[in-house]
């Protein structure tokens, strides 16, 4: 097997052996079947891991199964969970050098942003739900009559986590965490482009102390072991993350047996700038919403709106600035803009970006591959003169494109902004603070962030509506959708229940 090329601060055995984590063991897929991780800087295999097969995912979940029944983690107290789960909070910042590093090569993700960003998070997220862990408390309802009535907060049983490849540690981390402070159970599967980071949270949970069974991860292609997963008869929850088609796919599927599903799916946001804006600040909001992982969030802010008196300003401005963001080297702690994860997604954006040209767009920077080390790179790129209609507003792109259009009211801004199927997060830029609360009120998404991008924190809810998806991830909102209440009614009546 080849093993990570590249000089390391710690190879983890985890990350080495890459094999199945199922009921606190390390071992083979039931076939001994193996698929290889390509480094997305390079294009060349970066080691491989375990591909499991159906036989591995009842193995998994009856493990969880067995787990969560047993009472050793759902008997816990929350305090107790939480206590765990601060542990491990500690051993991800303990081993952050080295999560970042398995991070970025198995994602392409530039080292700096793999460190600030998605090893930070991470970590916040456990803090986190490790900090609800102390609040999971029912209630007492002031019931007529002689009966005294209270509501439990339950754990929902064995959670499918499935994520996608973009950010593998931030997304596992806020689905693992909120589920395993709940009391549920937990088998993960993340994407098979980035499987690696999740092989060293299944160490970290165990060092932390989570017992045996009550986290496991399988590798291996969603296509094939997907639907078994979710329509397992043990499954009591999917909490999914990834494209807005396999996210409907998966919910249908977990409906036939009314099994909650929440489907944090595509994004297609538009960020709105005004002509009242402070234009430097909005510009550090504007750039980064589009090149930030090279482009590949969900969060994205692919689409710039700008009031006409500004329009060919910020397409000179952005002519200018775009090719100047440190493009290149993921090692190097100076770049900002790595290669697209694979070589899938390169292909896409490339055709995408074809599709738009074809449909009128003119391209004010980039709009090229990049032959760089044989990795899977794409210029950020900047796109002018496109309608609703040209495929690189109407689709989501996933990868480091802009496009500017231009609008003259208030309402014309909302009306494009919300003139996608999506609707996941949004932006606006303005120095009217009553115009930022009137529009931020108008518009079709999750989260809207005024004069700034991606303003995320562990304790603000987090999710899409329309086509981006149900459920909410981060905050209490989180927590509530891996609990169920329990009602309990007793009658005081003298005599009763003797
Ligand atoms: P994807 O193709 O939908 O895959 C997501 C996960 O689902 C992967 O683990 C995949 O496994 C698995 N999967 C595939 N088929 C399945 C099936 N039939 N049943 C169950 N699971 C299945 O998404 P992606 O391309 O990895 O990620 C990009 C998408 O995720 C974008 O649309 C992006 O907007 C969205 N996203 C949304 C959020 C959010 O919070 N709303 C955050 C990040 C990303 P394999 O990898 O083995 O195929």
């Amino acid at each position: 097997m080849t093993v990570i090329d590249t000089a390391t601060p710690a190879e983890a055995p985890a990350v080495r052996a890459g094999r199945l984590f199922v009921g606190g063991k390390w071992r083979e897929a039931s076939d001994g079947g193996r698929a290889d991780v390509v480094a997305p800087a390079t294009g060349r295999k970066l080691t491989d891991v375990a591909k499991a097969t159906i036989q591995d995912v009842d193995d998994a979940v009856r493990a969880a199964r067995a787990a969560f029944d047993s009472g050793i983690w759902s008997g816990l107290s929350g305090r107790e969970r939480s206590r765990v789960l601060h542990r491990a909070h500690d051993l991800i910042r303990e081993r952050a050098e080295e999560l970042a590093y398995v991070e970025s090569q198995d994602a392409g993700k530039p080292i700096t942003f793999a460190r600030v960003v998605d090893v930070e998070h991470s970590a916040l997220q456990y803090e986190y739900a490790a900090s609800l862990g102390q609040h999971l408390d029912g209630s007492v309802r002031e019931t007529p009559g002689n009966t005294h009535a209270y509501v439990r907060r339950e754990p929902l049983g064995v959670v499918a986590a499935i994520t996608p490849f973009n950010f593998p540690l931030i997304l596992s981390s806020t689905k693992i965490a909120t589920a395993l402070v709940a009391g549920n159970t937990v088998v993960h599967k993340p994407a098979s482009d980035t499987p690696l980071t999740a092989l060293l949270i299944a160490e970290i949970l165990q060092e932390a102390g989570v017992p045996d069974g009550v986290f496991n991860v399988i590798t291996g292609s969603g296509a094939q072991l997907g639907d078994h997963l979710v329509t397992h008869p043990d499954v009591d929850k999917v909490a999914f993350t990834g494209s807005t088609d396999v996210g409907a796919h998966v919910a249908e599927l977990a409906g036939r047996s009314l099994r909650p599903v929440t489907a944090e799916l595509g994004g297609n946001a538009a960020n709105i700038l005004f002509a009242d804006a402070d234009l430097d600040q909005a510009l550090g909001a504007i750039i980064p919403a589009f090149v930030f992982n090279a482009g590949q969030f969900c969060m994205a802010g692919p689409r710039l709106l700008v009031e006409r008196p500004l329009y060919d300003v910020v397409l000179g401005i952005l002519a200018d600035a775009v090719p100047g963001v440190p493009f290149g080297d993921i090692t190097d702690p100076t770049t900002v803009i790595g290669p697209l994860a694979s070589q899938n997604q390169l292909d896409k954006v490339s055709a995408l970006v074809q599709a738009a040209r074809d449909a009128g767009a003119r391209v004010i920077a980039g709009g090229e591959k990049v032959d760089l080390d044989g990795g899977f790179y794409y210029r950020p790129t900047v796109l002018a003169d496109v309608d609703n209609d040209n495929p690189a507003v109407a689709e989501e792109v996933f990868g480091p494109v802009l496009t500017v259009q231009p609008f003259d009211t208030e309402d014309e801004a909302v009306a494009l902004a919300n003139s996608t199927p999506f609707g996941l997060a949004s932006g606006i830029q303005t120095s009217n603070l009553a115009k930022a609360h009137r529009v931020a009120a108008k518009l079709d998404a999750g989260i809207t962030w005024v004069n700034g991008w991606a303003l995320l924190d562990p304790s603000v809810p987090f999710g899409g509506v329309k086509k981006s998806g149900w459920g909410r991830e981060y905050g209490p909102e989180a927590l509530d959708s891996y609990l169920r209440s329990k009602s309990i009614v007793i009658n005081l009546d003298e005599g009763a229940g003797r």
